[in-house]
């Protein structure tokens, strides 16, 4: 799959980069994580020895995203609401590979 290095959001270039075994504040694992402040996902391609599935980097980047444009309409508690970001971004991710 080809690594998709940014994109455009309003007036916002969002940069996305890869990591090995990415974790939060917490040490926990983490697939992916939008920074706002820094206009950055990074998005987890390996844990250990174990490669990420590159569906799964595709879910994330998707998710991120999501992430980012809740962020931008100011919509916070939906922004919050990870199980709800993951389906918008399921939609919006089949959405354009179905799209003919
Ligand atoms: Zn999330």
């Amino acid at each position: 799959m080809k690594r998709h290095k940014t994109f455009k959001l309003g007036p916002h270039t969002i940069k996305i980069k890869y990591a090995k075994d990415l974790k939060g504040d917490d040490g926990r694992s983490l697939y992916g994580v939008a920074i706002f402040h820094l206009n950055t996902i990074y998005v987890c391609t390996q844990f250990g020895a174990d490669k990420v599935d590159e569906e799964v980097i595709e879910h994330t980047l998707a998710h991120e995203a999501v992430h980012f444009f809740l962020n931008y309409l100011n919509l916070h508690d939906m922004n919050g609401n990870d199980p709800l970001v993951d389906t918008l971004s399921a939609v919006m991710l089949q959405y354009f590979k179905t799209l003919k």
